[in-house]
């Protein structure tokens, strides 16, 4: 991110800014000056010449085609479409598609990045967020967000699923979900425990019943943007670093999930758990589950039965070992309905092109390249996929009319793209964050041509390097 992702802004798209009033045609870096820093406001505007990817079956892909958004909705997608009066947005040269939706993300550990150090396991992942997460306070959880949303819109993530894993008390779901109404994304906040809470009490019911009352009963109080879940500890004892609650205590906190009608995610990786919860009868369409690299054939189609859903990192997974492999072919073949995650940007990005990329690798490699997986099923995977699985399937995912406008551009002309081909080949195969251009969220413009619009990325990243720094100083570690 950053400066090298600026400077190649200003080399490669040479000042093709649509002006308000209409397309101003593409100019040399030095005649930028005096075209508009800012988009245009929310309202009315069509995207136009773009190579529309819409990831809708009906529509498909159109090589050089419109779209029309009007009050945060997709009004119309096609060719030279007849709009008066609307506000211009040129993108030609760009992949015009639905934003990725991010099912599974740990948005609060992010500023933790100095302390994760590879060779050393006192520094790896479960031990950092272990031993640093209970110094957490609520400012440090709103810095870590922000830096992660701006990191995740920056790559051209629309919709995250923020699985926050470290509420110590209702004023961390505050301050996380401050972070990313502030920050205008869309998505869920899972509202979990606190790294190294006691795993004998039930979870905060009162504080979810409190987060719930005060930014979810007015749909307003969030732009109509985030909705809430719960996330679970875990429930095998023995087989998490970071602990487990009993079975017994398991039933207790999802039925009181079930009760304020909240959906429940759990990570769900050792072997033998999805019998566990079937026998149990715990699973159901609102429980998502995370890492499905232990399943059996037998669990595979228990999941699809009871329309449970499953979040893959393949990133993460990736490097699991040799016993863990993701079901994603098994599980497309039971019919399971599943959604691609970033899981922890403080050792893995959060790189949707990546992900597709190495789940598209991982599953050819072990499986040989006639599965009939092909990039197409990346690319549905990473948007109306992902947007189904988090019960936004109607809203989002996919260009389509009458969904909200989750869009985003991707330039095909920048070296790593060009000289452009099949966009499927070019956005699983080739592309990488700094080839996003615009985001949309709602309508919102978020990043305009490769930049954060109203948030002072400076600020973000300083602000996570000092906390960062006050949380190690107050663990008094790493010495
Ligand atoms: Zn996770």
């Amino acid at each position: 991110m950053g400066m090298n992702k600026h400077i190649n802004r200003r080399t490669a798209i040479g000042g093709a800014i649509a002006a308000a009033t209409g397309i101003v045609a593409a100019q040399p870096a030095s005649a930028r000056q005096g075209y508009p820093k800012k988009p245009p406001r929310r309202g009315e505007y069509v995207i136009r010449g773009g190579h529309v990817v819409s990831v809708d079956q009906e529509i498909g892909d159109i090589p050089r085609a419109d779209v029309h958004v009007k009050n945060g909705r997709i009004v119309a997608v096609g060719e030279k479409l007849s709009v008066r009066g609307a506000a211009e947005i040129d993108a030609r040269g760009k992949i015009v598609m639905p934003g990725f939706v991010d099912t599974h993300w740990h948005l609060w550990n992010s500023a933790m990045r100095p302390f994760m150090l590879n060779g050393d396991p006192d520094r790896g992942y479960f031990n950092v967020t272990n031993v640093l997460g209970p110094h957490f306070t609520p400012t440090d959880t709103y810095r870590a967000t922000r830096l992660a949303l701006a990191e995740g819109i920056s790559a051209g993530i629309t919709t995250v699923h923020d699985w926050s894993h470290n509420v110590r008390s209702p004023e961390f779901a505050d301050a996380s979900l401050r972070a990313l109404v502030e920050t205008g994304i869309r998505g869920r906040f899972s509202y979990g425990w606190a790294q190294r809470g006691p795993l004998d009490v039930p979870m905060d019911v009162e504080g979810i019943a409190r987060t719930k009352q005060r930014w979810f009963a007015d749909a307003d109080t969030t732009n109509g943007l985030l909705h809430l879940g719960v996330a679970s500890r875990n429930v095998v004892p023995g087989q998490s670093p970071r602990g487990a609650i009993s079975i017994e205590l398991a039933h207790e906190d999802w039925g009181s999930a079930r009760e304020m009608g909240l959906p429940i995610t759990l990570h769900a990786s050792p072997a033998g758990l999805v019998t566990l919860l079937e026998e149990e009868q715990l699973l159901g369409p609102d429980v998502q589950l995370v890492h499905p690299t232990l399943t059996t054939a037998a669990e595979n189609d228990i999941v699809a039965e009871r329309g449970t859903v499953w979040s893959m990192s393949s990133i993460g997974e990736a490097g699991r070992g040799p016993a863990e492999q993701i079901q994603y072919y098994e599980l497309l073949q039971a019919g399971a309905l599943l959604g691609l995650s970033v899981d922890s940007s403080s050792i893995d990005s959060a790189d949707m092109f990546s992900a597709m990329r190495i789940l598209y690798k991982m599953t050819t490699n072990r499986l040989g390249p006639d599965t009939g997986i092909t990039h197409r099923h990346l690319l549905e995977l990473a948007t109306i996929d992902s947007a189904r699985s988090l019960g936004l399937g109607d809203e989002v995912g996919s260009l389509t009319p009458g969904k909200r406008a989750d869009i985003i551009l991707v330039n095909q002309l920048d070296p790593n793209m060009a000289p452009p081909g099949d966009p499927a080949t070019q956005l699983v195969s080739l592309a990488q964050p700094a080839n996003v251009d615009t985001v949309l969220v709602d309508g919102r413009i978020l990043l305009w041509r490769g930049e954060l619009v109203d948030v002072d990325t400076e600020k973000v990243v300083r602000d996570a390097q000092q906390s960062a720094a006050e949380i190690s100083a107050r663990a008094g570690w790493p010495a």
